[in-house]
Formats: C-alpha cells, structure tokens, sequence
C-alpha cells in the first residue's frame, strides 16, 4: 500500500537521522527541516521510512496510508 510521509515541522529540529536512515526519502535544507522528497512512498521504501520515523529524536515523522 503507498503512504505519504509528512514531517511535523513544529517539532523537526534538523538532526538529520532521517536523512542518514533514508536518503532517498528525506533531505535536511538550509533551512534546517527535513523535506519529504517523495510525494507517495511505495512498499519498498516502507522500512527505511520506518527506521526513519523510529531513529527521529523529536518523533517528527509520521506514515500516513494513501487509500
Ligand atoms: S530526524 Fe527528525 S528531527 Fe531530525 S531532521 Fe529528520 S525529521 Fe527532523
């Protein structure tokens, strides 16, 4: 099932783990917040986004089934 990704800018603090768990899926930008570089996520990226949810210090990342 494809799922979005949505970072919860309020509590990013740019640490970046995301972005070492998941390339792929996440790039830390000037700005310091995380960007979602996907606009849908597919199965095969599910466990880098899980790791990438789990590993982030300020539980900021949440997966969000597309239905
Ligand atoms: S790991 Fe969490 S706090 Fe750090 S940049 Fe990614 S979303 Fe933000």
């Amino acid at each position: 099932m494809a799922f979005r990704i949505v970072v919860d800018s309020d509590l990013c603090q740019g640490h970046g783990v995301c972005e070492n768990e998941a390339p792929e899926l996440f790039e830390v930008g000037r700005d310091m917040l995380a960007h979602v570089l996907v606009e849908q996520a597919d199965e095969s990226q599910r466990r880098a986004a899980e790791a990438a949810a789990k590993y982030c210090p300020t539980h900021a990342i949440t997966l969000v089934p597309v239905l």
